[in-house]
């Protein structure tokens, strides 16, 4: 037995004891739903799985509150490796802050933290969030990143994967249009410039696939966790009629909200609380009538009934 193995099947043993009855790894508070999505597992497979992490604020200082800054690159590598312990994990995503600022040596910590995050074996994508930028400017942060199949790194793109149209979302912008860049920014001035506003009306217009859209601020509410022009992108986002849900960070609380049919899923923070059993990522299984999250450790499974995928002609 190798040594990996070995790692990996203590890691199982202990996820097992961790959930419980051992039914399923994961942790489900919606009654039912744990059994239904162990039976889907068996009877029909999904359309498409990916894994979502957020919030890991990953840096080599210790301070107060519930962040645990330095064990984040811990609770990521078991991330990575429950997502490859699945071989049809299609991608894995992580939705911004991914490192925290103020750090003596933030390109080190920056390049420790995607060691790991791109070691899942499988296309990997990043959102931007406001910590990304606390030392740096967003070409910096993206000139240390990479996103499977894109030559240079974006703050917003579009990607499809197992027909679902993916898009991601960049809020790092100030009111008065400047990015942000190394500290110039309040975090709850968070903004979609007209421009990406334009880009993302046109990208769903374009898209003959559902869409799933990806953004670390929130888009389902208003005050200091949310998009100052929230409303106007939600608007965008119903006019087309093809956005199934958004998958959101940034709030460590996690949260749930469902307006105009679309599903505002956010996922809570990796950092809050010591110890594995402090950790949070999900696997997102996309089914033609429901996606279903499976949260793992601190993270909330959830069922969100979908109008139904049509299949491909
Ligand atoms: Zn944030």
């Amino acid at each position: 037995m190798s040594k990996n193995i070995g790692r990996r099947s203590m890691l199982r043993s202990m996820l097992a004891t961790t959930a419980g009855l051992g039914v399923a790894r994961y942790v489900d508070y919606l009654p039912f739903s744990a059994l239904k999505a162990a039976q889907s597992e068996k009877l029909e497979k999904p359309k498409l799985r990916f894994g979502v992490v957020t919030d890991s604020h990953s840096a080599n200082y210790k301070r107060g509150g519930s962040r645990r800054y330095t064990e984040s690159l811990m609770k990521m590598t078991e991330c990575v490796e429950v997502m490859d312990d699945h071989e049809d994990v299609e991608f894995l995503i992580e939705l911004g802050d991914f490192i925290d600022g103020h750090s003596p040596t933030p390109p080190d910590c920056l390049e420790k933290i995607e060691d790991v995050f791109t070691g899942f074996n499988g296309p990997h994508y990043h959102v931007l969030g406001n910590h990304c930028h606390d030392d740096f400017s967003k070409e910096q942060f993206l000139g240390h990143i990479k996103n499977t199949g894109f030559d240079s790194a974006a703050g917003h793109y579009s990607v499809d994967h197992g027909g679902i149209h993916f898009v991601v979302l960049d809020a790092n912008y100030r009111g008065d249009g400047e990015p942000y860049d190394s500290g110039n920014f309040n975090w709850t001035d968070a903004n979609i410039p007209e421009a990406q506003v334009d880009w993302l009306r046109n990208d769903l217009n374009n898209a003959e696939l559902p869409a799933i859209i990806f953004i670390h601020q929130c888009l389902d509410g208003s005050g200091s966790h949310y998009v100052e022009n929230a409303a106007e992108v939600r608007k965008v986002l119903e006019e087309y009629g093809k956005t199934l849900t958004v998958f959101q960070g940034h709030n460590h609380s996690g949260a749930y909200r469902r307006i105009e049919g679309i599903h505002y899923y956010t996922l809570k923070a990796m950092v809050v609380g010591s110890g594995e059993e402090n950790n949070s990522y999900a696997l997102v299984e996309v089914n033609p009538e429901y996606i279903a999250v499976k949260g793992y450790r601190r993270a909330v499974g959830r069922e969100m009934e979908i109008k139904g995928i049509p299949e491909p002609v």
